[in-house]
């Protein structure tokens, strides 16, 4: 007997008529008491296992509820129904496991459609939904394209500690890691906590970024990347923001800016290419929900595309690249800032870009992604190469409509003397970071990175508002639960 998995038999379709099957899976509903829709989560769509009442005893036919688990084996026939090409007449069935009838009441299962706030407690059934399911396939077709990208193109992923001791990357605040009695931590003499006494002998967070210790191994393995968590004790409650994320970090030796901002191009459209070509049937149905919610909303410039349409054009456009002067000059010019529309007026050189800004240049001045490259040095890390003007850095950020920054990268300052001056400027000591500046001195050369929060590009290809949503158990301030 074959035994597959749904999202194969329906791939399938006639061309196992006849055949007997055994699936398991979960009830998704279960109507004239015949008709099971059963769910594996292989695949967005249920088969459909018609019960065959005189086989079947009433007992076990009780257990056949919305969110029981089940087994049932039989034979593919046509079906008869428009809604799909083939069903299960079923022989054999049994109950794996039962629904607890009361608590699935409480919840107030199928067919209703819940909120997304709402299912955010409700981790079971959450993904159990269509909507979560599509996403969070798609969110594996996106990480096994992002190993894919790289291997074929021969770069070595790196595993970048979770846990760092260089706190001087200035990226985001820090959740400290400690094992010392809060009640009765050793002090100093000066008072402040003494994390020599600590378990690993100092102070220690969660990382934030895995690329200075990438940058060390591109200097020695040439092309790496690392994809992992990062955690930034960020405050703001937004959509685009979580407190634990997922990065991609590539680094490239021998690369400049230009080379960073094509690896990252190539990258981005090689993984939506990727989930376009293997998730056709999530992103359709993504695609119709984002429609009826486009519907309900007053129309909005850029919004008239659809989910599809809008990774479609990413991947036939080149993303347009500016000059953060020229973005500058841009939007001094537009409209909303002569209109005094934008919160924050743009009236010189200098100022970093707010999130207002960076949807005026992508959603109304380009309608495409946008690189916007070479930042004044101030408002930018301290391991960026500077430029020869000395106040601007090779910098770049990638812009995205609806999700704004995708990507932030730079070509790394190879030099050591400047590297120097610029911790300095920023007040990091340098024996904080002795051996990253040790990489400077044994044939440093060229070399740049971006990091891709992937919640981020996962918002553009599936569409969803929230970045909550496109995780499966998102951490933000005050939400740890589960
Ligand atoms: P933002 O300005 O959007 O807060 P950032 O400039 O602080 O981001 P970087 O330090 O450049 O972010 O991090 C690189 C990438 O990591 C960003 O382009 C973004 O895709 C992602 N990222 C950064 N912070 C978060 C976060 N809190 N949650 C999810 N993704 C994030
Ligand atoms: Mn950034």
């Amino acid at each position: 007997m074959l035994e597959k998995s749904i999202a194969a038999l329906l791939e399938e379709g006639r061309k196992n008529t006849g055949e007997e099957v055994r699936v398991r899976g979960w009830v998704r509903s279960f109507r004239s008491n015949r008709f099971v829709a059963l769910n594996d989560g292989s695949a967005l769509d249920s088969i459909q296992a018609v019960i065959d009442r005189e086989r079947v005893d009433l007992q076990t036919l009780r257990g056949v509820t919305t969110a029981a688990a089940l087994m049932v084996s039989g034979t593919i026939v046509e079906s008869r129904g428009r809604e799909q090409d083939i069903e299960i007449r079923v022989r054999e069935l049994a109950v794996l496991g039962r629904a607890d009838l009361r608590a699935l009441e409480q919840t107030i299962l199928q067919p209703k459609s819940h909120s997304l706030e709402r299912l955010r407690e409700q981790a079971h059934l959450r993904l159990r939904t269509h909507t979560f399911g599509a996403v969070f396939r798609i969110r594996h077709a996106t990480s096994f394209a992002t190993h894919r990208f790289f291997h074929e193109n021969g770069f070595f992923y790196l595993h970048t500690p979770i846990i760092t001791g260089a706190d001087a990357e200035g990226a985001g605040a820090l959740f400290n890691v400690s094992t010392l009695d809060k009640k009765n931590a050793p002090l100093t003499r000066g008072g402040e906590v003494d994390y020599r006494r600590d378990f690993f002998g100092r102070e220690t967070h969660l990382s934030v970024s895995g690329q200075l210790e990438a940058e060390s191994g591109a200097l020695a393995l040439g092309k790496v990347y690392t994809f992992g968590p990062c955690f930034r004790a960020e405050n703001s409650n937004t959509s685009r923001h979580l407190a634990e994320f997922w990065m991609v970090e590539p680094e490239m030796a021998f690369c400049d800016l230009v080379g960073d901002m094509d690896w990252a191009e190539r990258f981005i459209k090689y993984v939506i290419r990727y989930v376009r070509d293997n998730c056709q049937r999530d992103l359709a149905f993504l695609d119709a929900r984002q429609a009826r919610a486009q519907s309900k909303k007053p129309a909005r410039a850029g919004s008239e595309m659809g989910l599809l349409q809008r990774l479609d054009f990413v991947l036939e456009n080149d993303f347009e690249r500016v000059s953060y002067t020229e973005a500058i000059e841009i939007l001094k010019r537009s409209q909303p800032n002569k209109q005094k529309r934008f919160q924050y007026t743009i009236d010189g050189w200098g100022a970093d870009l707010q999130g207002e800004h960076e949807r005026y240049l992508v959603e109304v001045h380009y309608s495409a992604p946008v690189i916007v490259f070479d930042y004044p040095a101030r408002i930018k890390a301290f391991y960026m190469r500077l430029n020869d003007d000395g106040k601007t850095v090779r910098a770049m950020d990638i812009l995205f409509p609806e999700v704004g920054e995708i990507a932030g990268g730079s070509q790394r300052e190879e030099r050591f003397e400047p590297l120097l001056r610029r911790m300095a400027e920023f007040g990091i000591d340098p024996r904080e970071l002795d051996w990253y500046l040790d990489t400077r001195k044994f044939g440093s050369v060229v070399h740049s990175g971006f990091g891709l929060g992937l919640e981020r590009l996962l918002m553009f290809v599936t569409g969803m508002g929230n970045i909550r949503d496109v995780i499966p158990f998102p951490r933000t301030p005050k939400n740890a639960a589960f």
